[in-house]
């Protein structure tokens, strides 16, 4: 292993393990004792009836109502790596492809060029800040380039939340979370060229709908929309919960969000909010028509 070869390469002699351990793959635990000639430990079969727990949006996701406004605009969503790749789970189900980074940008250029001419549900890319500066941009440029059309949705949640909240290109911190120079997204975007640029709050639901209606009616232009506000465990900014009312009428289109910190009464099939897990931010009290979701 690399290991093994570095210190070999210094002139140490390394002894060899018992059971070799092999070159690609997870390190187990199980594999670590066989290759120390160990055995392995037994494995315990899972409860039969373990609720399954898929993983979610954080409660609060600045990312949360783009999926849910992308879902209702049917659109084809080409996506990328990150924390915001669960909007491809359900209930949000909106993300169609995720290949590799910077792939939701191009891609979404070859699905434009593929349906070229044709009528077409709106093709939308969707790729974090950090993704963006890591190889989305270079994908944009060829976009701009080409001709292409299409949006783009920049989820900027002012770090690179899925491995960590390291800093990143665009949001001002190195790495090591020291103070850096902050590239402009926008300024780098209008530099490209692309003239329909817009910055959005994503927690303001009217708002992301509306942005994704214009931007994705234009079918012959390039648009870009950069949807910017903090990831929740950055800040970790909390307001007083919010409550459902008895009056609920079971429709369940606040639960379809897939926040947490809802979930349905078995019962009644009312909606329930977990005060613990509720951060107070406001986006499934804009889905209930009926006003039936109210902070403390
Ligand atoms: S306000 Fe609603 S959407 Fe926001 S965290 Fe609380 S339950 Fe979830
Ligand atoms: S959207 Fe309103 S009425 Fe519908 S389930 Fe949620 S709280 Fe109840």
């Amino acid at each position: 292993c690399y290991l093994t070869d570095a210190v070999s390469a210094l002139g140490i002699d390394v002894a060899a393990f018992p059971e070799p351990l092999p070159r690609d793959g997870e390190l187990s635990v199980g594999l670590i004792r066989a290759a120390f000639g160990f055995p392995e430990p037994a494995h315990a079969a899972a409860q039969a009836d373990v609720p399954g727990r898929p993983p979610a949006l954080c409660p609060g996701c600045p990312h949360r109502l783009v999926f849910k406004e992308l879902s209702r605009c049917k659109a084809i969503v080409t996506g990328d790596i990150g924390c915001y790749t669960l909007g491809a789970l359900p209930p949000l189900s909106a993300m169609d492809t995720c290949v590799d980074m910077g792939a939701s940008v191009s891609m979404a250029h070859g699905f434009e060029l593929a349906f070229a001419g044709r009528e077409h549900r709106p093709v939308v890319a969707v790729i974090g800040d950090s993704t963006f500066a890591h190889s989305g941009l270079s994908s944009l440029i060829s976009t701009v380039y080409n001709k292409g059309a299409g949006t783009v949705c920049i989820l900027d949640n002012r770090t690179t939340a899925m491995t960590g909240r390291q800093g990143n290109p665009f949001n001002g911190e190195t790495l090591q979370h020291r103070p850096s120079r902050e590239l402009d997204m926008e300024g780098v975007l209008k530099a490209l060229g692309i003239e329909d640029v817009r910055t959005v709050d994503p927690h303001d639901a009217r708002a992301v709908r509306r942005a994704l209606k214009e931007a994705t009616s234009a079918t012959d232009t390039l648009s870009v929309i950069v949807f910017r506000a903090p990831c929740v465990l950055l800040e970790r900014h909390r307001e007083p919960a919010f409550e459902v009312s008895s009056q609920c009428t079971a429709c369940g289109v606040c639960i379809t969000l897939g926040c947490p910190a809802i979930s349905k009464d078995e019962s009644t099939g009312q909606a329930l909010i977990d005060r613990d897990m509720c951060i107070g931010c406001g986006q499934c009290a804009q889905y209930c028509a009926r006003g039936f979701i109210v902070q403390d």
